[in-house]
């Protein structure tokens, strides 16, 4: 339920109200409107008595929360989240294009990724230092090291880095270099892990499951927020189907929807939804017309060469050109890049 105070209510009515439902077993959240306060109640408590409230000093009305996300919805929080990371803010009218590697595989490597990604204007760089692989047998990237190489490109490029973090034991450890903390599809219902990174000071990229729905994402990021971390990316990654030309299917209608019914911002992943570097550019050019945030695209100097995920990464030039179409579609959106 959230209680709307009427405008103008004093600083001692809505305390009284903090007060009661409080009383009830509530954790309240509270939202600051143009002109006046609102009392989101979480968790349950004794049912409330709308009409008791309703009575109360400095209270308009009460609504019922219908959406079980009521942290990561809208009706508690009407207005779009935008999350900052140095001069970047995701979430507003900017377009945020994170770009490298799928994998940290040695310092050249990423180095050269780096500076092809700032020279072709991209504003963050990704990479795994710890990957995520469905055969033991592949390559599972640098570890500790991975995220030092990953540091220095920061250093050379001034580009934040966003980096996977697979367990909840090593989120200290990768939150030492991390700007962005990147949950993984396959992890996105480890609760455990949920949990610890909502504790965490960075941003989390939180990827959809493969085989999860737009609701158990949604439930996803509330376990994060509920912990306290307010500064949640959702990312569409493609889901499995019966497809199979494509990796996965890009579930395009979900950028739409996640906005209509949450205020976090929404990034699209189209290396990882297609599997192949020849869909990667259309698919980029439609997610910012359905209203995307941002993209994660992976991008090597050498995929032929690469240790994960070659043939969906984009050699250098072809990024280069896609951020140059990228500036039309974002400005034929009322957007920039
Ligand atoms: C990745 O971004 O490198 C990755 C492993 O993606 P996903 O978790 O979406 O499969
Ligand atoms: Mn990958």
């Amino acid at each position: 339920m959230i209680i709307i105070m009427k405008p103008g209510a004093s600083v001692g009515q809505i305390a009284g109200v903090i007060a009661r439902v409080k009383e009830w077993g509530y954790r309240v959240q509270i939202s600051e409107g143009e002109d006046r306060t609102m009392i989101g109640l979480l968790d349950s408590g004794l049912p409330v008595d709308r009409e008791q409230i309703e009575r109360m000093d400095g209270v308009e009305r009460t609504i019922p929360v219908r959406q079980p996300f009521k942290l990561a919805g809208r009706e508690m929080h009407p207005q779009n989240s935008v999350i900052q990371i140095d001069g970047l803010r995701i979430g507003d009218e900017s377009i945020v294009v994170m770009a490298g590697p799928c994998a940290v595989e040695s310092r050249e490597q990423l180095l050269e990724t780096a500076r092809a990604v700032r020279a072709a204007g991209g504003h963050m760089l990704r990479g795994g230092a710890f990957k995520p692989r469905t055969s033991p047998y592949s390559f599972q990237g640098l570890g500790q090291r991975g995220l030092e190489i990953l540091a220095e490109a920061r250093e050379q490029t001034g580009l934040p880095i966003v980096t996977e973090v697979m367990e909840s034991q090593a989120v200290s450890l990768v939150a030492q270099y991390a700007d962005i903390l990147q949950i993984g599809a396959r992890n996105m219902q480890n609760y455990a892990l949920l949990h610890a990174v909502g504790e965490a000071h960075q941003p989390v990229l939180l990827k959809r499951g493969m085989m999860s729905t737009i609701e158990e994402l949604l439930m996803a990021a509330e376990y994060i927020l509920s912990h306290g971390n307010d500064r949640v990316i959702l990312c569409e990654r493609g889901i499995r189907t019966f497809e199979r030309y494509t990796r996965n299917t890009l579930d395009l209608s979900a950028v739409p929807l996640l906005k209509q019914l949450s205020h976090l911002p929404v990034v699209v992943d189209p290396s990882h939804a297609t599997g192949r570097w020849d869909l990667v550019a259309p698919l980029s050019l439609a997610a910012v017309a359905a209203g995307a945030d941002g993209l994660i695209i992976e991008v090597h100097p050498h995929p032929e060469q690469a240790l994960s995920d070659g043939a969906q990464s984009l050699r250098p030039e072809h990024f280069e050109e896609l951020m140059r179409k990228l500036e039309a579609v974002a400005r034929a959106m009322g957007r920039r890049l």
